[in-house]
């Protein structure tokens, strides 16, 4: 009996982004729905061959989504808002799209995180008396394609209970779960049909499996589980959970009365041994073994020696290989990158390369196969010098953290006493004026980038466009009269990118993209070794831009929390250490820019809360580490430095304490779209420092009138005392036009003077 290699999902997005090109094809009218769908059925196809030839047993259908497969659910089960005008039927191609995007007349549903990943969906709204039926049987039609093709397919459906834990509902007080019982006959209505059709297995994804959960929460998956599985009883449920481990989750999962139950070995190894011993005899374990949520290659000969034991215990037909989540959240195919260093290569494994990684492992372990042993061998025999690379350790960077104390960690005084300093440096008035940092990255900014990327426009050309940039956006600044001036970020492409790319330790990629949502793919760093900073990376352009003006213009960095969340991080040390290691690089241009006479330093951290661990008695943990590299990074200037930083897209109230801890002089943060409410966090917690709630919304091209910003800064000042308050958009303002930013901006700082007249 030999072991059967699983895959998860595979990425959608096409080794050369084909399904963007598709997608954008179609929205801008150039190309038709046949079009669009067609590439779809082709990149679906492809990815079915890729599987079946690299030796995977259970390849998944109904992975593949036009935009999301969140979106996909609320479709199939017929969850969707009044508002866009659907009658029942098929869901039309511009519903569909009307809910991902928004459209003229209506706006898009939410769109959030993925757990703790880079990914988001669109969260579903539901109501009260919300009805469910089947309105997509796209599961099965995928299921029937890829039959069609001569390839059997394991469909994967996204849980019901996990569904309905990630919807929300503009009804107060109302929960979703509530709900399960209405949406179950339309989950056995879809599985009825993929088993008359031939389905052996289901994936049925429950990632909330892996979340804190409640009784209700529990006895709400037995009910959904206890319901599917009677359904046909010839059709075997693998119950996925990925993510996490199980912890206190698990014996409710075992009592389930499912055929299958995937784990998340890599986040969660210590489920193996519990799992193996619990389980019922008969039940299949697939074991995620291959991270998918990283990128590098495994260390197959461990696993297999960890393995072979168990195995030989329970029977090799009760086990499956898989990679710890859906393969969604790495790039493709490692081949088509030509220019990583050699020895960086052979450490990583992108999709293809761990499905590669999967079927050696499984052949090794069901003693068949020529040439797979070789493969662990080379596997290993790569990794040991991978341990061994001095590109991957820093003697003087693990030295000088080792020495780090926790002096280094606090300013000088106390803030009321910097303050004081501060605003003698600085003389500002009264509810400060300034910006988030990026102005429009217009369409010339982008060529001229490009061009220079090229080689097609010399060093010396690019820098003075840059300069000419950058120079009209100070003078701008001041004739507008705004108090602290950014020189607006013309140079950089990317606020971690930028950064990583001046940085030793960190590898980039040509073709390693990874779905964000929709249409838009980023390609995070690789950050492989121990991280140093060679020289200054922003004290010219800052320089530069502060000579051109009297007024304080602001340093701009990137925080070390978002460098880390935003890259794919080595395996072989902590998270926090290098972390770490980050914020001892950034303290290095910190002090630099104060040394170059820069008296502001904005310290960027949007990705601070989207770092909580998913449970939350891990929570402390991470934020204690977060808080102390943040101050890491700017604590080694002198109590005249005013440190800002900066956050958006965030909750406060879970993270308001380390806020608080941080420290910086001033934060700017996004505001105006929940029209204030956010800042009641900082009221309750009686924040003591300055604080820059944003009066403008960056997301949409309206222009906030002088009014409307003053009510918001009304509001604010109800909140917090006046002389604490900072006037700022919510954002940086690169995604906006010229057109849209200087009238807004004009109007933010005609609306502060009035403020500050008024009171
Ligand atoms: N300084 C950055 C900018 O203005 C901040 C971006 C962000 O918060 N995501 O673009
Ligand atoms: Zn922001």
């Amino acid at each position: 009996m030999s072991i059967q290699v699983a895959n998860l999902g595979f990425p959608r997005i096409g080794l050369h982004r084909e399904l963007k090109t598709a997608l954008e094809s179609y929205w801008s009218g150039k190309s038709d729905a046949q079009a669009l769908l067609d590439s779809a059925a082709q990149l679906r196809a492809a990815h079915w061959q890729q599987q079946k030839a690299l030796g995977v047993t259970y390849i998944p259908s109904n992975d593949f989504s036009l935009y999301d497969h969140v979106l996909d659910a609320s479709v199939m089960v017929g969850a969707i808002p009044d508002i866009y005008g659907w009658e029942g039927g098929d869901v039309p191609l511009e519903t569909y799209f009307a809910l991902a995007r928004g459209s003229s007349a209506v706006p898009a549903l939410e769109m959030t995180k993925w757990f703790d990943t880079n990914y988001h969906y669109m969260v579903p709204e539901l109501t009260r008396d919300q009805a469910f039926c089947l309105a997509s049987t796209k599961p099965l039609d995928e299921f029937l394609e890829a039959k069609a093709l001569g390839i059997e397919t394991r469909p994967v459906l996204l849980g019901p209970v996990t569904y309905l834990k990630l919807a929300k509902s503009k009804e107060p007080g109302f929960d979703p779960l509530i709900l399960l019982p209405e949406l179950l006959p339309v989950y056995a209505e879809i599985l009825r049909h993929l088993a008359v059709a031939g389905a052996d297995w289901v994936q049925i994804d429950e990632p909330a499996l892996v979340l804190d959960l409640d009784d209700r929460s529990r006895t709400a998956f037995r009910t959904a589980y206890d319901q599917l599985t009677a359904v046909a009883p010839k059709l075997k449920i693998m119950l996925t959970t990925y993510f996490g481990g199980l912890d206190d989750n698990l014996s409710t999962i075992l009592r389930l009365p499912i055929a299958g139950l995937h784990l998340d070995l890599v986040r969660g190894p210590e489920q193996l041994e519990l799992v193996t011993a619990m389980a019922p005899a008969d039940l299949v374990l697939s074991l995620g073994i291959i991270d998918g949520r990283n990128v590098w290659r495994n260390d197959l000969e461990e696993w297999a020696q960890k393995l072979r034991p168990v195995i030989e215990a329970r029977g090799a037909d009760k086990f499956i290989l898989a990679p710890s989540c859906s393969l969604l959240h790495v790039p493709i195919d490692l081949d088509l990158e030509q220019d990583l260093e050699a020895d960086v290569k052979s450490w990583l494994a992108f999709a293809v390369q761990k499905l590669g990684e999967l079927g050696a492992l499984a052949q090794v372990l069901s003693g068949t196969g020529e040439g797979a042993q070789d493969k662990l061998a080379e596997a290993g025999r790569v990794l040991a010098l991978r341990r061994a690379s001095p590109k991957t350790r820093n003697r003087q960077v693990r030295d000088r953290l080792a020495d780090v104390t926790s002096a280094q960690r606090r300013r000088w005084s106390e803030f009321a006493d910097r303050w004081r300093l501060q605003q003698a440096q600085l003389s500002l008035p009264a509810l400060p004026t300034t910006t988030i940092g990026s102005f429009p990255q217009t369409e010339a900014v982008r060529k001229a980038r490009a061009s220079h990327a090229r080689g097609q426009l010399s060093d010396a050309d690019y820098e003075a466009f840059l300069r000419k940039e950058t120079e009209a956006a100070i003078r701008w600044q001041e004739e507008i009269g705004l108090d602290v001036l950014v020189h607006g970020e013309f140079e950089r492409n990317d606020m971690v990118q930028y950064f990583g790319e001046q940085l030793i330790g960190f590898a980039f990629t040509k073709h390693g993209w990874v779905q964000s949502y929709g249409s838009r793919c980023v390609r995070p760093p690789i950050i492989f070794g121990d991280v140093a900073r060679p020289q200054p990376m922003t004290v010219a352009w800052t320089t530069y831009a502060q000579a051109q003006t009297k007024r304080p213009v602001k340093g701009m960095l990137t925080g070390p929390i978002t460098m880390l969340q935003w890259s794919f991080v080595r395996d072989d040390l902590g998270r926090d250490e290098v972390c770490r290691q980050i914020a001892l690089a950034l303290r290095d241009e910190v002090c630099d820019l104060e040394a170059n006479g820069i008296g502001i330093i904005q310290v960027d951290e949007p990705a601070i809360r989207e770092g909580l661990p998913l449970r939350r008695a891990d929570w402390n943990a991470y934020l204690d580490w977060a808080v102390d590299c943040f101050r890491l990074a700017t604590s080694g200037v002198a109590d005249r430095t005013q440190i800002h930083t900066h956050m958006c897209y965030s909750e406060f109230n879970d993270i308001i304490d380390a806020i608080g801890r941080m420290d910086a002089d001033v934060i700017s943060i996004e505001t105006a779209r929940s029209k204030m409410e956010l800042l009641e966090a900082f009221t309750s917690y009686h924040y003591p420092n300055q604080i820059g709630p944003g009066v403008y919304d960056i997301h949409a091209p309206r222009c906030p009138s002088r009014e409307e910003i003053l009510a918001l800064l009304a509001k604010a000042a109800q909140h917090l005392s006046a002389d604490q308050l900072w006037v700022n958009p919510d954002c940086g303002l690169k995604t906006r036009s010229w057109e849209e930013v200087r009238p807004a901006l004009a109007n933010m700082v005609a609306a502060a003077r009035q403020f500050r007249a008024e009171s």
